[in-house]
């Protein structure tokens, strides 16, 4: 080769100058490896690998994803020498193929396809069959003896080659692709009385026709004529895929799972290998294991006489790929080779697109495969107990975030068993879901937006459905199968997802589903399982996952459930590797019970006010917030201490030694208050107070600014009482829970603080009462008294703070709130367009804002440990549960962090990963 690559310094500058921009695989040679999928693409550096690893792997090339940088930083031009670079490749392909681009007699034709860093399933365009033009169709189809394959492949060729670089696609109003609805023109004309037969059924003379019309069809939409030169066509395929990265959909896309739009697509030109040369030849993607269950079988699926577009569109439904094995014996026990070579090279759960031709199996493609939370585990368990991965992979590879998907509830089955099957489909992504169809991404996009759950229901998707597939609780497609765009896509979200059901009839223009002269409208509720492939009318209940039986309703043993026992042998892994400890927001002993057996380690969050609205206590808070005087107030916490106290002994009891957190009264007092008139009444008659006197109270109550008034300890500093209630109330559970011989460890917080006279005033009633209590008593308890930071002063005071504060707790919600004047609750008019202009990347309500709040975490952090050396440092938003978050805080060095139950396995996972980078 004459371009030897030089350093990565020489490139960083820009010079074109003896940089390798393209990199030559085939004959078990190949110039890159799988090391290099950020220059070569993910598709382009497993082509090297797997040629190099003696997999057969027809012979091409790639463009590498440093010429896609070049061209949107230089206008959309290429680097000077890339023209030569791809002649000699070309030059390379043509001798190792024996066969000359564009020759008349034995042409060589190629597949361009495109190929990002990280897969970017259906967004980038791929061309098949590139190389063909009238007369080289001729050579193919004398050469190959199959008139009926050489015009087929030219059709496809002219089908992609019009939509992806011409651009002849479905215009606005329409349902259908332009070329699809030629066919099925053409497929009327031939058989009226059957105007639905497979493609199959086109013989070459009708191919022929059809290759006339879209080359006909190419001229009315783009007033231009195809191109018959291949290395023009070449030119534009290879412009068409670097243009790509940027269209619409991608760009969806690489926002939603964070892909930075900077990293760029490869070009991997790879010499054509044929399936659809008749019925000894065909095409197919499978899995090394079940995608959905783990399963260590091989799954996927086959499509005979077909190309690779026609598995993967959903246009044909394809055959299970375990079929294979009688019609290919030879080719289904090569399958079972490559794939143990797969796992045992790669490591990991391969998704892989092979071909077959004239009975010889072809590698097209392998990548780690996308799957399920509960197949996750199971193969990352299983591979551990294989001895192909270490626990610590296992533990890395599993996205914490899946996880939930495990806990996520499944259909009742007393409700299943009533429920009717109106039909049945493939099972894709698996898990329960009810909603109201819709047939249109958009208005499953806008109905979810107002808070209607939906099911997406398409004859099948597309990539412009990924929005309404987002918002969708759940996917329906009529056509397509496992390996269909719907499931794909189902499967990386997370989305239940049934495919391939051939019964639904699906009538776009009326919006209506039939499935046997039954008719189903928009809006209408539909429940699809994805574990099952079953469709049922109508809502049907939902019941909790086998984890949550096992571990919350324990109505069954962890014993009898193999998925709980995959949880578990992976939350101990995690365990054994976390340095940050989890604790659970929660308010009563029920949920403390609940959060214990997910793994809290203590409550880290305890909301006292949440307990204020159970059955009469409402009505002694509204007393203690009516009151008029110092008096009436007293009485009214009298009735509300014992209240109080009886759940502080629960938590305590249900903790069985582990801390709590527990903070004082926060919101602002009106929140406890009627509102409307006629219940401001009602409460008067009940309480014997003027109805004027309630108004008059809720007046005074009103917040201008709701997040920034009379709430957290402002309510303590004018009302001590109640704070000195509070106190009371949790040292008195104490002392009971403690005399009675468990351990308790209170840890009493003062939210809200911002000065630190607002925590020495309140500090001063804490101690003050838990002296008392204990001299009454005649007990010792350990506690501590620390503050909830959630405003930015208290950030940059935290020294100050910290000299009376035992611990902080960073109350991310609020300093969220406060550090970005955002309300939380008005954020959601202005959010969407902040991240559509990459203002900023994620809701910074879900995920840390790292870069302003986070750095007032860490001054937070640095100036309270300068003047407390052992402070205890923990997180209470709801960022505590996010994976992101949770890292940040495990880097910060918190001490632990606090998170809703039904996070806690996702927080001890994310904890686990950060730890293992240390
Ligand atoms: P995607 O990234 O959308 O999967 P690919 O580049 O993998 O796109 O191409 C899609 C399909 O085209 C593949 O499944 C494969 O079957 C077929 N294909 C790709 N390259 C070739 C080739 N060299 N010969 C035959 N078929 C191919
Ligand atoms: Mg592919
Ligand atoms: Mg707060």
């Amino acid at each position: 080769m004459p371009n030897k690559t030089k350093s990565s310094k020489s490139k960083k500058t820009g010079s074109s100058k003896g940089v390798k921009y393209v990199y030559f695989f085939g004959n078990g040679k190949a110039d890159g490896n799988g090391k290099m999928k950020s220059l070569l693409g993910g598709k382009g550096a497993n082509l090297a690998e797997m040629t190099k690893i003696r997999l057969p792997v027809p012979a091409g090339f790639t463009i590498t994803t440093e010429v896609c940088t070049y061209y949107y930083d230089h206008n959309r031009t290429y680097p000077p020498s890339l023209d030569r670079q791809i002649d000699e490749a070309i030059a390379k392909l043509e001798h190792a193929m024996g066969r000359k681009f564009g020759d008349t007699s034995n042409p060589l034709l190629v597949a361009v396809r495109s190929g990002a860093r990280d897969s970017m399933p259906g967004m980038m365009d791929t061309i098949l069959n590139l190389g063909l033009n009238d007369r080289t169709v001729r050579a193919l189809a004398e050469r190959s003896k199959n008139e009926r394959f050489a015009y087929d492949c030219y059709r496809r060729f002219l089908q992609m080659y019009g939509d992806v670089v011409m651009g002849v696609q479905k215009r606005p109003g329409e349902d259908h692709e332009p070329f699809e609805v030629v066919i099925e023109e053409l497929k009327k004309e031939l058989f009226p009385k059957d105007p639905h037969v497979s493609d199959t059924k086109l013989d070459a003379a009708a191919l022929r026709t059809l290759t006339d019309r879209f080359r006909k069809l190419i001229r009315e939409r783009t007033g231009k004529d195809f191109p018959e030169d291949p290395r023009e066509q070449l030119k534009g395929a290879v412009g068409a895929v670097f243009g790509s990265w940027n269209n619409e959909r991608a760009i969806v896309y690489r926002r939603k799972y964070n892909i930075p739009h900077e990293w760029g697509t490869a070009v991997n030109v790879q010499a054509m290998v044929f399936g659809n040369t008749g019925n000894n030849s065909g095409s197919g993607v499978s899995f090394t294991r079940d995608p959905a269950t783990g399963e260590k079988v091989l799954y996927g699926e086959f499509l005979l006489n077909a190309q690779g577009e026609d598995v993967v569109a959903g246009v044909r439904t394809p055959e299970p790929v375990a079929k294979i094995q009688v019609q290919f014996p030879e080719v289904y026990r090569q399958l079972q080779d490559v794939r143990r070579t797969l796992e045992g090279h790669f490591k990991d759960m391969q998704d892989f697109e092979f071909t077959v031709e004239e009975g010889r199996l072809f590698m097209l493609q392998t990548r780690n495969g996308k799957r399920t939370g509960l197949a996750a585990v199971r193969i990352a368990v299983e591979m551990v107990r294989e001895k192909l991965i270490k626990p610590d992979d296992a533990v890395r590879r599993i996205p914490a975030d899946s996880l939930s998907q495990l806990l996520a509830p499944v259909f009742d089955s007393h409700a299943r068993k009533t429920a009717e099957v109106i039909a049945r489909g493939l099972p894709a992504g698996p898990g329960a879901a009810t909603g109201q169809i819709y047939f249109q991404a958009n208005e499953a996009e806008a109905a979810a937006h107002k808070g209607t759950k939906v099911l997406l229901v398409r004859v099948e998707t597309s990539p412009e459905d990924i929005r309404g597939m987002l918002a969708a609780e759940g996917i329906l497609t009529a056509r397509g199968g496992v390996s269909s765009h719907a499931a794909l896509v189902a499967r990386q979200m997370g989305k239940v997802c049934v495919c391939g059901a051939s019964d639904l009839q699906i009538d776009y223009a009326t919006g209506t589903l039939t499935v046997r002269g039954k008719h189903y409208r928009k809006g209408d509720f539909l429940s699809i399982d994805g574990t099952t492939g079953e469709i049922f009318a109508g809502e049907v209940k939902t019941s909790p996952s086998d984890i949550v039986r096992v571990l919350i309703d324990k109505d069954i043993k962890g014993n009898d459930s193999p998925t709980y026992k995959l949880f578990a042998q992976l939350m101990q892994w995690a365990d054994q590797r976390r340095k940050l400890e989890v604790r659970a927001n929660a308010d009563q002993p029920d949920q403390v019970e609940h959060s214990v057996a997910f793994g809290a380690q203590g409550v880290g969050l305890c909301r006292t006010e949440h307990m204020f609205f159970e059955g009469h206590r409402i009505d002694y808070v509204r007393q203690m917030i009516l009151a008029e005087n110092a008096d009436e107030r007293g009485r009214a916490l009298a009735k509300l201490l014992p209240e109080q106290r009886s759940d502080f002994v629960g938590i305590f009891k249900a903790l069985g030694g582990r801390p709590a957190t527990i903070r004082f009264l926060d919101p602002p007092l009106h929140e406890f208050l009627p509102h409307e008139e006629s219940a401001q009444r009602d409460l008067a008659e009940k309480l014997g107070i003027s109805a004027d006197r309630i108004a008059r109270r809720v007046k005074e109550l009103h917040e201008f600014n709701p997040m920034l008034g009379h709430r957290g300890c402002r309510l303590g500093i004018v009302y001590p009482e109640i704070s000195e209630m509070q106190a009371r109330a949790v040292f008195e559970a104490a002392a009971e829970v403690q005399s009675a011989g468990m351990k308790v460890r209170p840890e009493i917080m003062i939210p809200l603080v911002g000065f630190p006279k607002e925590l020495e005033l309140q500090l001063e009633v804490v101690h003050r009462v838990a002296a008392a209590v204990q001299k009454e008593r005649n007990v010792k308890i350990a506690y501590l008294v620390g503050t909830m930071i959630e405003v930015p002063r208290a950030c940059v005071v935290a020294d100050e703070i910290a000299k009376s504060a035992q611990f902080f707790s960073f109350g991310t919600n609020d300093l969220t709130q406060t550090s970005l004047g955002m309300s939380r609750d008005d954020a959601g008019s202005f959010l969407p367009r902040y991240q559509e202009e990459e203002i900023v990347r994620q809701n910074p309500f879900a995920v840390l804002d790292q870069g302003g709040v986070g750095k007032l975490m860490e001054t937070a952090v640095r100036l309270g440990r300068s003047v407390r050396k052992d402070i205890k440092l923990g997180i209470c938003g709801e960022h505590g549960g996010d994976p992101d978050s949770v890292k940040f805080c495990h880097r910060l060095g918190l001490n632990y962090v606090s998170c809703s139950p039904f996070r806690l396995p996702v927080a001890r996972l994310a904890a686990a990963q950060v730890a293992l980078k240390d």
